[in-house]
């Protein structure tokens, strides 16, 4: 399993109101989120290993994030979690990117989706979540703990160093230090 010590929140800079879907569902040329920003990656220059794309997600070329979050709540996969990411430069080798589609303002169930995925991240990377801990889940209070003492980052994009981005629109530690609770509001 591929070390991790900081998972890294995007959004897809896409505006609020576009689900980034294309097309009509069941045509032809019809590209949900996943695949609309696997375009944008294919031609930002990014390229998956064909190793990779065996082990998972095989019809995405490119994209840099491991998760995905829809408009609707919807979590889509992107790259497998032991494949290096291509999301922030100088930061890639031990993280997790996760993007929300969107600009600035999210859903609730968007929200609701991150601080899932955050919660269950963080129990595959510490190994939190084996067979003896089926009766005993993580909290997303326990979680957050747990990162902690295991020192495992979470922030925005514009938090790493040297990042000159509003990505991901929203303040993440603000978000953490409320118990990864739905914002009221969502400024930027
Ligand atoms: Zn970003």
């Amino acid at each position: 399993m591929r070390p991790i010590n900081l998972i890294v929140i995007h959004c897809s800079a896409s505006p609020n109101t576009d689900r980034l879907y294309r097309g009509s569902p069941g045509t032809c040329g019809f590209l949900n989120p996943a695949q609309v920003i696997d375009s944008w990656h294919v031609e930002r220059g990014f390229h998956r290993a064909d190793e990779w794309r065996a082990r998972q997600n095989p019809n995405l070329a490119a994209i840099g994030y491991h998760y995905l979050i829809g408009r609707d709540g919807t979590t889509f996969t992107g790259r497998h979690v032991d494949e290096i990411p291509a999301q922030a430069a100088g930061f890639n080798q031990k993280a997790i990117g996760i993007c929300l589609v969107g600009l600035d303002q999210f859903e609730p169930a968007q929200f609701e989706t991150l601080a899932h995925l955050v919660v269950s991240e963080i129990a595959r990377i510490t190994g939190r979540n084996g067979p003896g801990d089926r009766n005993n889940p993580l909290s997303r209070a326990g979680a957050l703990r747990l990162a902690d003492e295991r020192g495992i980052h979470i922030c925005g994009h514009r938090d790493l160093p040297k990042v000159r981005k509003t990505c991901p629109g929203f303040e993440v530690s603000t978000w953490l230090a409320n118990g990864m609770e739905v914002p009221n509001e969502t400024p930027t």
